[in-house]
């Protein structure tokens, strides 16, 4: 509903009143002449000083109030004896309340995601910790004199430091990330080449699980990227495939010219991942299956890494997937 102006709350209620003092003048003198002439004085007195208060009294409050909210305006403040001022600031109240809530609502989430990172984070680094402290007291509770056990202890406990380091590693450039330290150096790159490199590292990797790369990638298609960081998005793409599906898995890496965009897709044909942890799979340490990801070497960080550099590129990465038929990532990059 539309807001009275105080001018004509003001103007009404002095009208009331000089009627009333009409009324009862004339009931006492029947002189209607006279109870007229009267009541106007008493209605222009009444109006002049009533609205003289009532508008002094109003605004000095509602400024106090209206000040304490928002600090930097003033002009409002003379305009608020009028109707459209006093909706105007009705409406920007409405507008502050909502923004209010919204931002209340926010930190809300970034408390609980506070809470669950660092709750996660001990959980990821107490296992190779605990690992680790068991085999230091086993070796020096007896075990190194003992030829059986000594070098595959030390050996289990140097594969629980490098887990260690390759979370902390994890962290360390998601941090950059979120503090905005890591720019960019993109530059022109051949994708082919680019993904021939990445390739080249897994080699071994790929032989042992006899998997199967097709690459469909034009030899001539140039992107702007930060080369060393889109490696890093691949390998960690790349790896999961191998890590996550069975031996001969076939792994389909193509791209399509969108205007100025090429789009690629990194698609195999591996375990899948069921409906319900599609909307998840970008968060921090969130995994599908936790033991056999933890077994695998996973640390749940790698998607939230490959979706921290893409959208730093100006992109998105959409994930889609069917339960034992596969998983297909795609993102695009700008052409060179
Ligand atoms: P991790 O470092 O543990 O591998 P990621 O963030 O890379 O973590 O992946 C999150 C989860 O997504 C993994 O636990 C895994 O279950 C699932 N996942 C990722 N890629 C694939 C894939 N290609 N096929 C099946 N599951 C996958």
């Amino acid at each position: 509903m539309k807001s009275q102006s105080p001018s004509l709350i003001v103007f009404l209620t002095s009208l009331i009143s000089s009627l009333t003092f009409l009324l009862l003048f004339f009931f006492a003198t029947h002189q209607i002449e006279k109870a007229i002439e009267y009541a106007a004085i008493f209605w222009a007195i009444n109006f002049v000083l009533s609205y003289f208060f009532f508008r002094t009294y109003i605004l000095t409050k509602i400024a106090q109030v209206y000040r304490l909210v928002f600090p930097q305006k003033k002009q409002l403040i003379s305009k608020m004896m009028h109707a459209d001022g006093i909706d105007q600031m009705h409406q920007e109240i409405e507008a502050f309340n909502e923004k209010k809530r919204q931002e209340l609502s926010s930190l809300k989430e970034k408390e609980v995601f506070q809470k669950e990172f660092i709750g996660n984070l001990a959980h990821e680094l107490k296992t190779p910790a605990f690992n680790i402290q068991g085999y230091i007291l086993t070796l020096l509770e007896g075990g190194l004199e003992d030829a059986r056990i000594n070098e595959k202890y030390l050996q289990r406990a140097a594969k629980s430091v490098d887990r260690m380091i390759q979370i902390l590693d994890d962290l360390d450039t998601i941090s950059k990330f979120d503090h905005q330290q890591l720019t960019l150096e993109i530059k022109a790159c051949f994708l082919n080449e680019l993904l021939l490199e990445v390739i080249d590292e897994f080699k071994l990797a790929i032989e042992q699980a006899k998997a199967n790369i097709i690459l469909e990638i034009a030899p001539e298609i140039k992107v702007l990227a930060d080369k060393k960081r889109i490696k890093q998005v691949f390998i960690n793409l790349i790896n999961n495939s191998i890590k996550y599906s069975s031996e001969n898995v076939q792994i389909n890496i193509k791209s399509i010219v969108v205007d100025k965009q090429i789009m690629i897709s990194i698609k195999d044909n591996g375990p899948g991942i069921a409906p319900k942890h599609l909307n998840r799979l970008f968060e921090r340490f969130y995994r599908v299956e936790e033991s056999r990801s933890r077994h695998l070497g996973g640390s749940g960080l790698g998607l939230s890494i490959v979706k921290s550099i893409i959208e730093k590129h100006g992109s998105q990465i959409t994930v889609s997937s069917t339960l034992d038929e596969g998983t297909s990532f795609s993102f695009q990059l700008n052409k060179a």
